[in-house]
């Protein structure tokens, strides 16, 4: 896996940095130690690795002997999970809305988001009443829209299409919604299944969380995926007049091979790309700025059918 990774990176040619936002311990339900989830990362050719235990922080004094990794904190919030990065301290949720919630956290942690936010762990699907909670989170959030959980060869499952479904009828009611992947490791060898992609400026936490923050980042099990129109990254909002005419570039590249990629915009697939199973596959597409926003996105398949998915780009008519 390290190898594909790292002969990925080399095929993209851009700085990016394969993250794991989301693993657990023994610190809590666990069963491998910090050290043992660390050593996994570095097996499996990743760059960052949050340490989110449950009700735990005793995490964060193992993980800082390293600069390569952090801690965080996922909470059981009412019906869903929270996650939390670099909590100042342990996060007691108040009994109140997920919405309520959610802000007080954002009160003690300089990134939140939630984890599988249509169920976990291949046996608890969230019914309507819970995922529609997901619609009180105000303008702007971040979801997985792969986890891992239980999950050694691959992640994306039932659970991550219905996840998918849920963050396109989000975005087209016009929700800002930032695309992650967590592995949700509770064994090591869980570690590498699925990661965030993040274009950081540095391997630093600091940096890894400005980006999460900006929404520049994707979701993937294998894959490297850029989107951006012009200088604007992925996570961009980009103002235009109506009838303006901007340019959409995506680069997706993958040491195994690119089968597929598709854009999406406003729930609806506006361009099927054959990626022949070619390492690396680049292209652009114009669009004629509306009278509605609108969002774009890229999804891609590999040869072996690992996925990733972008952040969106938000264009909103000036
Ligand atoms: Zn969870
Ligand atoms: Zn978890």
């Amino acid at each position: 896996m390290a190898g594909r990774l790292l002969e990925t990176k080399r095929i993209f040619g851009q700085p990016v940095y394969a993250v794991d936002i989301h693993t657990h311990s023994t610190f809590s339900d666990g069963r491998g130690t910090v050290e043992q989830n660390y050593q996994a990362a570095r097996n499996a050719g990743l760059d960052f690795l949050f340490a989110t235990d449950h009700g735990s922080l005793a995490q964060k004094r193992k993980v800082k002997r390293w600069p390569d990794a952090s801690w965080g904190q996922e909470p059981g919030v009412g019906g869903h999970h929270l996650g939390l990065l670099e909590g100042r301290k342990l996060f007691r949720p108040p009994k109140t809305d997920l919405a309520a919630i959610c802000r007080a956290a954002q009160q003690i942690a300089p990134f939140i988001w939630i984890p599988h936010p249509v169920g976990w762990y291949n046996q608890t699907w969230y019914d309507d009443q819970r995922i529609a909670e997901l619609w009180t989170l105000g303008d702007c959030f971040a979801i997985e829209v792969m986890n891992g959980a239980g999950k050694i060869v691959r992640a994306y499952d039932a659970f991550d299409q219905k996840a998918v479904a849920v963050w396109d009828r989000l975005l087209s009611d016009g929700r800002k919604v930032t695309a992650l992947g967590g592995s949700d490791a509770h064994t090591p060898d869980q570690i590498g299944t699925v990661w965030t992609g993040v274009f950081a400026k540095r391997r630093t936490s600091a940096s890894i969380i400005r980006a999460l923050n900006q929404g520049r980042c994707f979701a993937s099990e294998a894959s490297l995926l850029d989107f951006r129109c012009g200088t604007d990254a992925m996570g961009s909002t980009i103002g235009r007049r109506k009838g303006c005419v901007i340019k959409l570039q995506y680069r997706v590249a993958d040491a195994t091979g690119i089968a597929s990629a598709r854009i999406v915009a406003n729930g609806a697939t506006v361009e099927e790309i054959d990626g022949r199973n070619q390492p690396l596959v680049t292209g652009s597409l114009t669009h004629t700025v509306g009278s509605r926003p609108t969002y774009f996105r890229i999804e891609s398949m590999a040869s072996d059918s690992l996925r990733a998915f972008s952040s969106p780009i938000y264009i909103c008519p000036a």
